[in-house]
């Protein structure tokens, strides 16, 4: 149950004792650090579970050159704040937190920090806010659990070591990963994989299988000029599809598969899971995850 809802509000109201009067000298800032952060939605959802679960914290983005990120967050922490790190410093924010989660530890990205008595706490929510937004969407979708699954992951980057670290721990059968650089999907494997993984050398690899799980995590789809991240062909043949990727509307590669009846979505419910756990670091107290979900498709 939400800290709200505890007291007694809808999912979607705010409680009259919220906080939103103003920053007072008591305020957390809590900061996205990352180059460009302009285009991000985090305070929109942050911004309203504070106010929601009124809690003394003002959500902000901050630009910030990889040379000021360890300043930046020391800074923050120091100062009683927290924060998220974002596009291109998650991996840098790894090596610069005192006490990893097993997250970050596996994924060698960190997305999440604040400060506790023995130092900066660093965690990867991208791993639990996956796990949950694929749970949640695969039993909405009647389609049961991940467990057994053969799966293609398009992407080798941060979002989809991610994944790779979700899906072990959920159990899938196996897991194909296809990356434009195959150099990069074979150092992922190696970091993170084991005898589930196998490395795509092509599309011709894996163009004749059939999949009960596709997953886009490369940056395909976030331009409007982006061609598909994967084959017509090979999405004909997909049981479900998750796209990473989240915009106004449903992504491209979501509306395909719709198109062809193979359940799909896209990567909101997942930026909002992710913020949940985010929340809950900061705050040690559950998030207000219905009213982040209304906040981000803009609800009341
Ligand atoms: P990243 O670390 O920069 O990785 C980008 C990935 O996209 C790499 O696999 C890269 O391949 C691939 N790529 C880029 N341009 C490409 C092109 N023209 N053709 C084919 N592949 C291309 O980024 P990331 O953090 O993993 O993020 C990837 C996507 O996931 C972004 O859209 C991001 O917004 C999304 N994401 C969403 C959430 C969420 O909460 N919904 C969380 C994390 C990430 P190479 O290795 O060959 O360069």
């Amino acid at each position: 149950m939400s800290a709200g809802a505890a007291r007694g509000a809808s999912a979607t109201t705010p409680p009259e004792s919220a906080a939103g009067g103003g920053v007072t000298s008591a305020t957390r800032v809590i900061a996205l650090l990352g180059d460009p952060v302009r285009h991000s939605r985090s305070p929109l959802i942050q911004n309203a579970a504070f106010r929601y679960a009124g809690v003394d914290g003002i959500y902000v983005c901050l630009q910030c050159p990889a040379d000021e990120l360890g300043s930046l967050l020391r800074t923050l922490t120091f100062g009683g704040g927290a924060g998220n790190v974002t596009l291109p410093h998650k991996e840098r924010a790894a090596g610069l937190i005192d006490v990893p989660s097993d997250a970050v530890r596996r994924t060698g990205a960190c997305n999440t920090f604040w400060k506790e008595e023995d130092g900066i706490h660093g965690d990867n929510t991208d791993v639990e806010g996956f796990r949950r937004a694929l749970t949640g969407f695969l039993a909405a979708e009647g389609l049961g659990s991940p467990a057994g699954a053969e799966v293609l992951l398009l992407g080798a980057g941060g979002g989809a070591r991610a994944v790779l670290v979700a899906l072990l721990d959920e159990g899938v059968g196996s897991i194909a990963l296809l990356n434009r650089s195959t150099e990069r999907a074979r150092a992922v494997a190696r970091r993170i994989g084991g005898e589930r993984v196998r490395v795509a050398e092509s599309v011709q690899a894996v163009q004749d299988e059939r999949y009960d799980l596709v997953i886009n995590a490369t940056r395909l789809g976030l331009a409007p000029e982006d061609p598909l991240p994967i084959d017509l062909g090979v999405l004909e043949g997909a049981g479900a599809v998750f796209d990473l990727v989240y915009g106004a509307g449903p992504t491209p590669l979501v509306l395909a598969a719709r198109a062809r009846g193979i359940p799909a979505i896209d990567g909101g419910e997942m930026l909002v899971q992710q913020g949940a756990v985010a929340f809950e670091r900061w705050w040690g107290i559950p998030a207000p995850v219905e009213f982040m979900r209304a906040a981000l498709h803009g609800r009341p």
